[in-house]
């Protein structure tokens, strides 16, 4: 039974992790009041491979400069990281260190790993309790339209009240309760990826710099394997393939990852020693290889509840938090001109495609290749003999136009044709 509490607060956030959190910090930058909820109690845990990308910084930046010598500073909880390994389907690996046109401009390192559990705490610091009512331990249970707005149903502690609101802003994840209903976003098979995720210590053998890897082995193709080390001798170990891929080829991605640690020739020796901290978690990846509506009359739909994690590499956070950022400077507009309605919160979806809908068409490319491990082992290959070619590979991780050459039949053509 729904309590006779009635509240009004004009702009409403579900969900205090990237995406949340961001919308909300960014709001109060603007000194904009609004209410946010998490149903969790933070710190809490999410299933993910804890890689932050340099992407994360651009935008942690606008609001506070410093940001990246800070986290460098809390080594317990912030890894630095500075490339990649690609193992190909032929076992050969490809050592990619992350570089930029940037790369000499930046301070610190250019990526981190961290777990959740210490990332979405540590963003919360950013959350302006002057302006930001943050309730922890609230649900949104139902979403109702009336012609004033949205009626939403709140539980507290088992407690059901009312909140009305002109804006919703749904920053509730993978599962979203407003993407499903007033959204009407479907899981598509051919989007979506399944993930699953194992925290061990002690796996030995990683690089000295931290770099995370990715192994592209046969068994998991088109999807990947990752390790990635993490703070205090630790490592996230997990994997992630395309559900379409999964359900047709009835993987047991579970049983796979197991299998795989205990006997795979390449991989196995460095578990000989290890523990495993937690039993293997799965949790889904909403890609952002199709277009999708993100707004409509009073909502915004942001991060995972948008679909924005990059189809081939799996990032999900700095897409999450860049969604956040444009919902917020979209609802200090709509405030302004006291317009809520589908067509003029048009304006975030153009916002929101236009920085991110060239790299995640080039990253859907890119997973498609996945399907033809011959290619990747080409390039690793060719990569392998040549430093040119190497370097070209890092900065395609920062550099679209370079990434663009991965769509070009020229560019396998040389591959197979070109000298050395
Ligand atoms: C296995 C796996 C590995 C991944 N690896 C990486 C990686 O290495 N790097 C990377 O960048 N991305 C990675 N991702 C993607 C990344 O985890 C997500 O893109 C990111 O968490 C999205 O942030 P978000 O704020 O949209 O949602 P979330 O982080 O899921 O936060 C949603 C919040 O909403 C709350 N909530 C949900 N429903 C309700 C409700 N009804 N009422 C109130 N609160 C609610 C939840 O408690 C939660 O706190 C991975 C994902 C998976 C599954």
């Amino acid at each position: 039974m729904i309590s006779s509490i009635t509240e009004n607060h004009t702009i409403v956030i579900i969900g205090a992790g990237p995406a949340g959190s961001m919308a909300s910090a960014f709001l109060s930058r603007e000194g904009i009041p609004h209410l946010l909820i998490d149903k969790a109690v933070f710190p809490r845990d999410k299933i993910c491979g804890d890689a932050l990308s340099g992407k994360v910084f651009t935008i942690l930046k606008k609001l506070d400069p410093n940001i990246r010598s800070k986290m460098g500073a809390l080594e317990s909880d912030f890894l630095p990281c500075e490339g990649i390994v690609f193992v190909a389907p032929n076992g050969k690996s490809l050592d990619v260190p992350f570089k930029s046109k940037s790369a000499n401009t930046i301070e610190g390192p250019a990526g981190f790993v961290s777990p959740r559990m210490k990332f979405d705490q540590y963003l919360h610091n950013y959350i302006d309790l002057k302006y930001a009512d943050f309730r922890e331990s609230t649900e949104l249970m139902a979403i109702e339209r009336d012609s004033e707005g949205l009626i939403l149903t709140l539980s507290s502690n088992g407690k059901p009240y009312e909140v009305r609101t002109k804006l919703l802003i749904s920053a509730d994840g993978e599962r979203s309760l407003a993407a499903k209903s007033i959204g009407g976003i479907k899981k598509e098979p051919d989007h979506f990826s399944a993930g699953i995720r194992m925290y061990f210590e002690g796996v030995t053998g990683m690089h000295p710099k931290n770099y995370i890897e990715l192994h592209f082995i046969k068994d998991f193709l088109p999807g990947y394997l990752w390790i990635f080390p993490l703070p205090n001798g630790k490592a996230n170990v997990g994997a992630g393939v395309l559900s379409k891929h999964a359900s047709k080829q009835k993987m047991n991605l579970r049983q796979m990852l197991l299998d795989c640690i205990s006997s795979n020739p390449a991989i196995k020796d460095r578990f000989k020693n290890a523990k495993p901290m937690e039993k293997v978690q799965g949790w889904g990846l909403p890609l952002g290889s199709k277009k999708r509506k993100l707004s409509g009359d009073n909502f915004i739909l942001t991060g995972d509840a948008a679909s924005l994690i990059d189809p081939f590499t799996g990032e999900g956070i700095s897409n999450a938090m860049f969604s956040g950022m444009m919902a917020a400077e979209t609802a200090a507009e709509a405030l302004k001109m006291n317009d809520y309605s589908d067509v003029f919160l048009q304006a975030y979806e153009t916002k929101v495609y236009r920085r991110l809908s060239g790299e995640l068409k080039l990253s859907r490319t890119m997973q498609k290749l996945c399907n033809y491990p011959f290619l990747f082992n080409l390039v690793v290959n060719k990569a392998e003999r040549n430093r040119e070619f190497r370097e070209t590979i890092s900065c395609m991780f920062d550099d679209l136009d370079l990434r663009a050459k991965l769509k070009k039949p020229g560019f396998y053509f040389n591959l197979v044709f070109g000298g050395k």
